[in-house]
């Protein structure tokens, strides 16, 4: 019995012990998950830090978006907004984490991206501001679904003013956007790449559909309110 028995507690020692190593590096590494939530709380601050600035400085000679009649956003025409990855984690997140739309909500807009995708022939080849799209997260009504936590900063900066001379400083807009490719390349460790919105949520959600997550309504990792445009 001893000759049999030893073997097998010393497996379970070992099993034992590895186990126990490998409990001690998870807890050393942080996970990537916690550190893509921690990116977009700065990506979400930093939005916001710009989106009081553009307010404050622009906001009253700025027409009143919540009347428009024709709201660029549904222009397919117009839109040639382009983000990166965390910008479309953070959509997604806000739109799911969201009181008010949750995911059914950005199971909606994902649809409607991936629609907006064979529509206009969106692609990552080639110069990706070229082409032009209604934007997935305009609904009439409510405006930018995405509005307070993870608008575009091209978006916060943009706006319809009676005279040129009133219209905001771009420098601030391209040192946000820097700010927030450095942050998409840190969080993911590679370049960073922009590409247009509807393209970014349609290829987000791939991924997340390949990920083993059983409800592709509740994101593992992600970021919301809305407000009118
Ligand atoms: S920026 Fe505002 S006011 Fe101007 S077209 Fe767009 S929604 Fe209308
Ligand atoms: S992200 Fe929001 S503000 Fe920007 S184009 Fe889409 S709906 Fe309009």
């Amino acid at each position: 019995m001893r000759e049999t028995a030893a073997p097998g507690r010393a497996r379970r020692q070992l099993a034992r012990r590895q186990l126990a190593r490998r409990l001690a590096a998870k807890r050393q590494r942080p996970t990537a998950g916690a550190s893509v939530a921690k990116a977009l709380a700065r990506l979400r601050r930093l939005k916001q830090r710009f989106a009081r600035y553009i307010g404050r400085a622009y906001g009253h000679l700025a027409a009143d978006c919540a009347v428009c009649p024709t709201p660029c956003c549904a222009d397919a025409q117009f839109v040639n907004v382009n983000i990166v990855r965390l910008e479309a984690e953070a959509m997604l997140a806000a739109l799911r984490q969201s009181p008010r739309q949750g995911p059914e909500k950005a199971r909606e807009v994902i649809a409607r991206a991936r629609r907006a995708v064979a529509r206009h022939g969106l692609t990552e080849a080639g110069d990706t501001f070229e082409k032009t799209y209604a934007c997935p997260l305009f609904e009439r009504g409510v405006g930018c679904l995405v509005h307070w936590k993870a608008k575009p900063a091209a978006c916060i900066q943009h706006g319809c003013y009676e005279r040129w001379e009133d219209l905001p400083e771009t420098g601030t807009q391209r040192k946000v956007e820097r700010q927030v490719a450095a942050l998409d390349e840190a969080t993911h460790g590679a370049p960073s790449v922009w590409l247009p919105i509807p393209l970014w949520l349609a290829k987000l959600a791939a991924d997340e559909a390949c990920q083993p997550s059983p409800d592709d309504g509740a994101a593992p990792r992600q970021a919301r309110q809305a407000e009118p445009r």
